[in-house]
């Protein structure tokens, strides 16, 4: 094409956001030839980097479209254009990366199998009929699957297979889906399944059909997926599955449920179209929905909860499986109890191969294990409780226009750790924060070795070295002093500040807000186990407005396991000291020396700390009901009475909210005292549980509104771990909405600690960058 010299011009795109790995690359290669330009497209170290060189009129249209034809998995947050001398190149083409030492990408979730993918996987006249890693730009492993950036074949662990001629051809042709599909592969070149026994010796035939014809039998197979192994078995028998908690060693907690699609979730529970819309998205996390009455599962799979945890197929291979016939199966992270997901075959074999009676694996190395993904429909939002497979890296990201929670003139780097439980780190620089999946309770040593290891792998991935850290006040939480020794500027930050500062971040809200932290414990600045706060927060400070009643938490770490110990405290603070004779039998099933232990510990005060957890007294009530004697996992008691609770109305009982030295403070013991009431004359439990839950709100509600007129706050922030009780954060959200006060509540990272780090980055990069504020704050 001849074109006059005039009409030429050429034009520089930058654009960050998703946009490797996502098959941006290809796209931009069809609009640039359809429009007849020249140039050149590149990943970069921020992301991508486009010159166009044609006529005006071709750059014009091929600008517009640029941003509103992006492939699916693509997203440009920020493009910034500028035109150029041309250059008179003489073809478009895709060149090799551009890495940029100094900063970092954004890295694309992994993602569940496409549509277009999925018709081919069931077409036999596709040459990857059944092939269980068939992927392409818009769907498959990503994060799970890369070392370091930029993204590229050779830095994913597809590096080892050889694309075979078909499957070189399709990577290098435009007009191909899988145009630069890194982990592009057919049965010819790419990763293979294989089914083996415990002993790692292989089972002859269809490793596919053989695991289904397992798996109907009532056996237990582990499957390899994306981000790790799942034990799966059926989710009907309850003897299967008494048999698959018997090998995980894993008490009472929930399994996940897997079934084949939208219409087989609804027949085991009620799916709201917030719920439909998160299991069928590209994330395809596990959604906690009410079990119907009539699902025909094991009662085993989820014992006293009133939800299950549903999940569709989205790895090719779990699509195959289904195609076989089975019903529901119960998908279970694969990993010893408290530990982290394992991910690593050998390890697979060696250290649980007594659990499953055979492995369906592959040859396809996971880079980085990475769990499902656990969320609730609210409102609109699918409200993440646990942040995994399908989120994680996405970042979240500050509003950097000015007058929002970002501080300006904040140039450092900053790593924070996050707390103990549902452990998850945060990458902050420039307004942007990065989290990590959830690395688990940091417990046990295992689990610690992977969290040093994911942090490192992090820093690798994103070329990120941190100058400040963040942690929490807790001296003991291995993440505290993993942070202190890092030998950087640190920064200690109060618990439920960093829960209140996550929800804040999210909704690039730099305050005055009146923050609501309800949670288990969190380290408080007097000493204190603090668990149900009003603060009020405002850039990188906080003032304590209000809490919960102390009461005594007794006997160490015992007291967050065994209920009767809150309980105890609760109505020993209610009755007085005569409280053993007068509380009777609702104490019967404690041993009596266990009780004098607790009495003598009580009244000299030692192993006996102040507490206003919130968690606790949800446990409390859960022993006083009769529902729940033992946390065998975080939060059973309180789920327990969740579940009874159910859905229906009820009044409150008596609580108090009191002005005491200039703070709000919430009182239970009218309340507790009208529990036990009700608890001897045999009223039913879930009448009960219905009415604490109202107390709980209205308490919470009454005492927020009253900090909110005090200070004329008119905008309120929900957080911590209580608030991953449905019913609990639908009544407050509608109660503090019905005095006409503004309500942010989590949408993207965890109200419960797996969102802290977010709110640990954001208070210490406020404080380093405004330190009078603070040291203001803290005079005062
Ligand atoms: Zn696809
Ligand atoms: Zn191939």
């Amino acid at each position: 094409m001849v074109v006059s010299a005039e009409n030429v011009i050429r034009r520089r795109f930058d654009l960050r956001g998703q946009v490797q790995g996502v098959g941006f690359r290809p796209f931009v290669y069809r609009m640039a030839t359809i429009h007849g330009l020249t140039g050149f497209v590149a990943n970069d170290g921020n992301g991508a980097v486009v010159e166009v060189e044609g006529r005006a009129a071709a750059v014009e249209a091929f600008a517009s479209e640029l941003t509103e034809k992006l492939p699916p998995m693509a997203r440009v947050r920020q493009l910034e254009r500028r035109d150029m001398a041309p250059v008179g190149d003489a073809e478009f083409r895709i060149e090799l990366s551009h890495p940029d030492p100094n900063r970092s990408p954004e890295v694309t979730p992994d993602a569940a199998l496409c549509n277009e993918c999925r018709a081919e996987l069931f077409d036999p006249a596709d040459r990857r009929y059944c092939y269980p890693f068939i992927t392409c730009t818009n769907c498959g492993p990503r994060y799970s699957i890369i070392r370091t950036i930029p993204y590229d074949r050779p830095a994913t662990t597809m590096a080892k297979f050889t694309l075979c001629e078909l499957c070189a051809k399709e990577y290098a042709d435009p007009s191909s889906r899988r145009f630069h599909a890194q982990p592009n592969a057919c049965p010819v070149c790419g990763p293979r399944m294989e089914l083996c026994r415990p002993d790692r010796s292989t089972i002859e035939g269809d490793p596919i059909r053989e695991t289904a014809r397992m798996l109907a039998q009532g056996r237990i197979v582990a499957i390899k997926g994306i981000g790790g192994y799942h034990l799966a078995c059926r989710a009907d028998l309850n003897a299967v599955v008494a048999e698959l908690r018997a090998r995980k060693i894993r008490d009472g907690k929930p399994l996940a449920v897997m079934v084949a699609d939208v219409g087989a979730a609804r027949k085991i529970c009620t799916l709201t179209n917030t719920d439909v819309v998160a299991l069928t998205s590209r994330a395809a996390p596990i959604v906690l929905a009410p079990k119907r009455t009539d699902h025909g599962l094991a009662g085993l799979v989820a014992p006293g909860c009133k939800d299950f945890g549903v999940m569709l197929p989205y790895a090719p291979v779990h699509h195959l499986l289904f195609t076989e016939g089975l019903g529901a199966l119960v998908m279970t992270s694969f990993n010893l109890s408290g530990e982290p997901l394992t991910y690593e075959d050998q390890d697979a074999f060696d250290t649980l191969g007594s659990a499953a009676d055979a492995f369906l694996t592959h040859n396809r190395e996971i880079f980085r294990p990475i769990d499902d993904s656990v969320v609730f429909g609210f409102r609109e939002d699918a409200i993440p409780i646990r942040r995994a497979r399908g989120y994680a890296p996405c970042p979240v990201r500050l509003d950097r226009s000015g007058g929002g929670a970002f501080p300006r003139g904040h140039t450092a780097k900053i790593l924070a750790v996050g707390g103990e439980l549902k452990s998850c780190v945060c990458l902050y620089a420039g307004g942007e924060a990065t989290l990590s999946e959830h690395l688990g309770d940091l417990i046990h040593a295992e689990a610690y070795r992977n969290f040093v290891r994911a942090v490192h792998r992090l820093k690798v991935l994103f070329n990120f070295a941190p100058e400040l850290v963040a942690h929490d006040l807790h001296p003991r939480y291995l993440s505290t002093r993993y942070a202190r020794e890092l030998g950087l500027r640190a920064f200690g930050v109060q618990h439920h500040h960093a829960h209140v500062a996550s929800v804040m971040a999210e909704w690039n809200e730099a305050g005055p807000v009146i923050g609501l932290a309800c949670d288990g414990t969190g380290y408080g600045t007097d000493g204190a186990v603090w668990g149900c706060e009003i603060l009020l927060c405002k850039r990188g400070t906080f003032d304590r407005v209000g809490h919960l009643e102390y009461f005594p938490l007794v006997g160490g770490d015992a007291a967050a396991i065994e209920t009767w110990r809150p309980a105890a405290a609760l109505v020993r603070q209610t009755l007085g000291e005569d409280w053993l004779e007068r509380a009777g039998a609702v104490f019967r099933g404690v041993p009596t020396e266990a009780l004098s232990v607790f009495e003598r510990q009580v009244v000299a005060g030692v192993h006996a700390l102040p507490t206003s957890s919130l968690g606790r007294v949800f446990d409390a009530v859960s022993f006083l009901t009769g529902l729940c004697a033992r946390n065998r996992h975080e939060a059973e008691a309180a789920m327990a009475l969740e579940t009874a609770a159910g859905e229906t109305a009820a009044d409150p009982y008596a609580y108090c909210v009191t002005e005491r030295n200039g703070r709000v403070v919430m009182s239970m013991i009218p309340a507790i005292l009208e529990i036990l009431g009700a608890v001897r004359s045999g009223e039913p439990v879930h009448r009960i549980a219905a009415r604490f839950h109202e107390t709980i709100a209205r308490m919470l509600v009454d005492a927020t509104a009253a900090a909110c007129e005090a200070t004329g706050i008119h905008t309120v922030a929900l957080s911590g771990g209580c608030f991953c009780n449905r019913r609990l954060l639908g009544r407050v959200v509608e109660l503090l909405e019905a005095r006409r006060l503004r309500v942010l509540y989590h949408r993207q990272v965890p109200s419960g600690d797996g969102g802290l780090s977010l709110g640990q980055a954001l208070v210490a990069a406020w404080q380093s960058a405004e330190p009078e504020t603070v040291a203001r704050a803290t005079e005062t």
